[in-house]
């Protein structure tokens, strides 16, 4: 294949302490915790709404994880507080209205005096002269190609996108084929009070049975508001973070959409209107990177516990089954620690990583990618990129202690 060499000066067009690529859980609450710590934060994301899956994919359910705790508590707190528990460590799973912490994050993100750039793409990671901890990411925006410089950047992608380009190692998917969890668009219907026309595209598929269903199973939500589901029936196999896959799913899960739509109006919701249909699908699983330690499937049944905790979950192990067939891979767990080291990519200097990309096995990743993981895990980053700032440091330098902490002073309980 051809290459063509990129030789552009690019206008720098601000400067933070740290910037933080992604606003999905992890890169909110990383912003928030540094913020917090007095450093000039610059959020940038890739869309026009933060929240990450949870608003742009509208998976608005968060999973129980056994550690309510920290920057999620406070949002569960401002947002749903007849939902709060009493104490950190019991267990919730709420449903939220996405379209309510969408707002409430552009509010909470203000308050909090985090720059955000929303349509900002992060395009390269732009690395100093070597002399000095400066470095710069190359970012697409409504103004075309700018670059904003920062002494670390965090990198929430979901994706890995800034340690890979970094040059990062990372895998995706089973260790024996490499296939990730498949993707699956996420939609709500609602009760019209009337019989509604099913509505089916000339090519959509008729489903007649459970079984032909692409999860073989039903699975939505009676959502809090009375007479709305919120439907996760969708399935489509491929890798979220290759351009081939992408193009596809996003067709074929909202041509499935439809089809679910309709066995759903003939199978008891004859009332029921498509109502929401977000607009991206949603992606469970691409890149993992290879950081200082990997979190593996043998710490995540043992309950292992780690000094360098930054998140706990007991989320149970939950794969979608990476063929695109039915079936779900679901093993409750008793309770673990997500270790500092595993969101320190191997061999990169000045990028930490947050949220689902952190490094993980495919099966321990499937239980520590939810929503409210991520969020602690995007504190921890948010506080540690601070500390390697004060300390003046590398990242896989900063004392635990310190961070333990500073996590504390912020609300951060962690069950011993
Ligand atoms: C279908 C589905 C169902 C799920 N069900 C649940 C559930 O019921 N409960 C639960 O808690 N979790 C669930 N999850 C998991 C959870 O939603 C995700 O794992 C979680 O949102 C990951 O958080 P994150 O911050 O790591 O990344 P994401 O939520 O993926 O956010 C990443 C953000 O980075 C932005 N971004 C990406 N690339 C760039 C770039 N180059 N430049 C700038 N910005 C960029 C994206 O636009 C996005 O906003 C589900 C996921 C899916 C897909």
């Amino acid at each position: 294949m051809s290459t063509y060499a990129l030789h552009k000066e690019i206008r720098v067009r601000d400067k933070a302490d740290i910037v933080v690529v992604g606003g999905g859980p992890a890169g909110v609450a990383a912003a928030i915790a540094a913020a917090r710590c007095g450093r000039k934060v610059i959020l940038l994301e890739h869309s026009g709404q933060l929240g990450g899956m949870g608003t742009l994919g509208n998976v608005s359910v968060f999973m129980g994880v056994g550690n309510v705790t920290g920057i999620y508590r406070e949002l569960i707190a401002e947002t749903l507080p007849d939902k709060l528990p009493s104490h950190h460590l019991e267990s919730i799973a709420p449903q939220f209205n996405p379209f309510v912490i969408r707002h409430y994050l552009n509010q909470k993100l203000e308050k909090e005096q985090v720059q955000v750039w929303y349509h900002a793409s992060f395009v390269a990671l732009l690395q100093g002269d070597g002399l000095t901890r400066s470095r710069a990411v190359a970012v697409n925006t409504r103004e075309g190609l700018v670059a904003v410089e920062a002494e670390v950047v965090l990198d929430c992608t979901g994706d890995a996108r800034v340690a890979v380009d970094a040059g990062a190692k990372y895998h995706s998917g089973r260790e024996s084929d490499g296939l990730t969890q498949p993707m699956t668009l996420m939609f709500m219907m609602t009760d019209t009070g009337k019989p509604v026309k099913p509505y089916l595209p000339e090519d959509g598929y008729y489903y007649e049975h459970v079984s032909d269903l692409p999860q073989g199973r039903k699975l939505y939500w009676e959502r809090g508001e009375k007479g709305t589901l919120l439907v996760n029936m969708t399935r489509v196999k491929g890798n979220g973070a290759k351009i081939e896959d992408i193009n596809y799913a996003e067709k074929e899960s909202l041509r499935q959409a439809f089809s679910v739509a309709h066995y759903l109006q003939r199978n008891g919701f004859e009332n029921y209107a498509l109502t929401h249909i977000p607009g991206q699908v949603g992606v469970r699983e691409t890149n993992q990177i290879v950081g200082r330690y990997t979190l593996t499937e043998q710490d995540v049944t043992s309950g292992r516990r780690f000094d360098d905790v930054v998140a706990q979950t007991n989320y149970e192990i939950d794969i979608h089954s990476p063929d695109g067939k039915s079936g779900t891979d679901e093993r409750k767990v008793s309770g673990y620690d997500i270790p500092y080291r595993c969101l320190v990519p191997e061999g990169v200097e000045g990028v930490l990583v947050a949220g689902r990309a952190i490094s993980a096995t495919h099966v321990a990743m499937s239980s520590m990618r939810v929503q409210a993981t991520c969020y602690a895990m995007g504190q921890s980053a948010g506080v540690a990129a601070s500390l390697a700032i004060e300390q003046q440091c590398d990242l896989a330098d900063i004392d635990i202690a310190r961070l333990h902490a500073v996590l504390q002073a912020q609300d951060v309980v962690f069950l011993k």
